[in-house]
């Protein structure tokens, strides 16, 4: 094709790459299209072509060769040794400046070797989290981009195009930093996920097992909530799932869906960095760790449900069901908060790990719209971060301390009914004993720190003088 010039090119058109390449060219650009089997382009082309201006190619080589220069090659196959593939297939086929984006869940340290690897060929190389699913990718996903910020001039405007758009019209899409800091957001914003969907978990058990409430009448109940402070695209689909009924049996479909969740890794890759930079993201860690406990050992589960003990305690009869139905949605409000405050403060900790300037308003201001943590909580989370002082944790910005204090009492009765009752709620639990560890005057790391002085000589800082001391301690060593 020697006339008209593509604007950027998609190289692996399975269902995200499709959409992704479906919504640039509904926005105008013209788009050339590659994929290794080249039956998926055509399929493309046949159910789509109509769309927009698309240009067909059945090579690299000739997916290069249609693109206005500098190029923009949008890689969107599967995460991992296939990306490396494509880029070794690609990159000698480049010029100077061209640009390479990988729009998968790419795991962050891969983009930041990838980057550093190809900006020595003098080759822009863009990590972007794409979050929405492939809903989002057609209609408008939240965009994360990394790489170069000179990348982004040339990039961005056209991401932009495409991205979702907040309620304030923003678009969903803003230059994170360099190299992996787009995917690290983006595995961040994956992490929160797991937390997010744990809790509404923890709230329909609850609201089942001490309230029975049914599935259709909980489906109610989160379509209220809905229209509350914790309105979100979790809280409306929860909605959905519960009032479902299964064709085959009429039962709730909820009732007849096996209990075991699936986890692609995203959520095991933000607990896995953060035990790297030492960052108390336990809300993400229990959700991950929640979804092991249901899937990783059914026998474990199948005797421990006939053979474990409960030792519940005779707890009183509920009193009030619509008081116990607040209490759930506020100890699972104050549960979410904690999640996003301990991924925010995940993501401190990276940007000065890895040399990041992360912008938290930005930040949250790109999840609220296109992304499956998409919150109207998220506008009030950039609103915190906006302005010169920024909170040193999200729960100290003003409007959250006002709302702690109104959450809490809901918050600790519902972890004691269900403790009582022994019905488990690892993220309202846990969330609560980091709320509570980090208002607390003294910690027992005291005592740590004077086992570890005695067992290993480390050492430790007093709090009336500087230094670091140790005591010779008599007794057994
Ligand atoms: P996918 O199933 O992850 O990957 C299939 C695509 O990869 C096909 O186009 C396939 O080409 C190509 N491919 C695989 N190995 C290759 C190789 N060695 N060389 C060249 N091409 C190769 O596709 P997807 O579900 O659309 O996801 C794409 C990326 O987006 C993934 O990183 C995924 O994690 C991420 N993502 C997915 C979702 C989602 O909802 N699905 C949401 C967000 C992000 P052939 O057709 O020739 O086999």
């Amino acid at each position: 094709n020697t006339s008209k010039k593509a604007q950027i090119g998609v190289t692996g058109l399975a269902v995200m790459g499709a959409n992704l390449a479906r919504n640039l060219a509904r926005h105008g650009y013209t788009v050339a299209l590659h994929n290794r089997s080249v039956e998926k382009t055509d399929a493309l082309l046949e159910a789509h072509g109509s769309e927009g201006e698309f240009i067909r190619t059945e090579t690299l080589q000739e997916l290069v060769d249609s693109l206005e220069s500098p190029r923009r090659i949008l890689i969107m196959v599967k995460a991992g040794a296939p990306v490396d593939a494509v880029i070794d297939q690609l990159a000698p086929l480049l010029d100077k400046d061209d640009i390479i984006i990988d729009g998968g869940n790419s795991h962050f340290p891969d983009t930041i070797r990838r980057e550093h690897d190809l900006s020595q060929m003098g080759l822009h190389f863009v990590g972007i989290g794409v979050s929405g699913g492939e809903e989002g990718a057609l209609n408008g996903p939240s965009i994360m981009p990394g790489g170069s910020e000179k990348s982004y001039e040339s990039l961005g405007p056209l991401l932009e195009d495409i991205a979702a758009k907040a309620p304030d019209g923003k678009p969903c899409c803003a230059w994170i930093s360099t190299d992996g800091a787009g995917h690290f957001v983006k595995m961040v914003h994956n992490g929160i996920e797991y937390a997010d969907m744990q809790v509404i978990g923890e709230a329909y058990d609850l609201l089942r097992s001490v309230a029975g409430i049914e599935p259709a009448d909980q489906a109610e109940i989160f379509k209220k909530w809905n229209t509350t402070e914790l309105n979100s695209y979790l809280i409306e689909i929860t909605s959905e799932v519960l009032s479902q009924v299964d064709a085959k049996t009429g039962k709730p479909l909820i009732d007849v869906i096996v209990d075991e969740a699936g986890q692609k890794g995203t959520g095991r890759w933000t607990v896995q960095a953060a035990l790297d930079l030492g960052s108390p993201v336990t809300g993400i860690a229990e959700s991950v760790f929640a979804r092991a406990l249901s899937s990783s050992n059914p026998a474990a589960r199948q005797q421990a449900q006939k053979e474990l003990p409960a030792g519940v305690l005779e707890s009183s009869q509920l009193a009030e069901e619509e008081e116990f139905i607040e209490d759930v949605r506020k100890a699972l409000f104050a549960s979410k908060l904690v999640s996003y405050a301990q991924g925010l403060d995940q993501l401190v900790a990276a940007g000065k790990e890895y040399g990041w300037e992360l912008k938290l308003d930005e930040i949250a201001g790109l999840w609220r719209a296109g992304c499956i943590i998409r919150a109207e909580l998220l506008g009030e989370i950039m609103d915190a971060y906006q302005g010169d002082t920024q909170p040193v944790n999200m729960l100290l910005a003003p409007g959250f301390k006002k709302l702690m204090e109104d959450l809490l009492p809901s918050w600790r009765r519902v972890i004691v009914k269900a403790t009582e009752m022994g019905i488990p709620v690892p993220v309202f639990a846990s969330s609560l004993s980091y709320y509570d560890g980090l208002r607390r005057d003294r910690l027992p790391a005291a005592l740590i720190q004077g086992q570890r002085d005695f067992f290993g000589a480390h050492t430790y800082a007093r709090v009336d003088s500087e230094g670091m001391w140790h005591t010779e301690w008599s007794g057994n060593r």
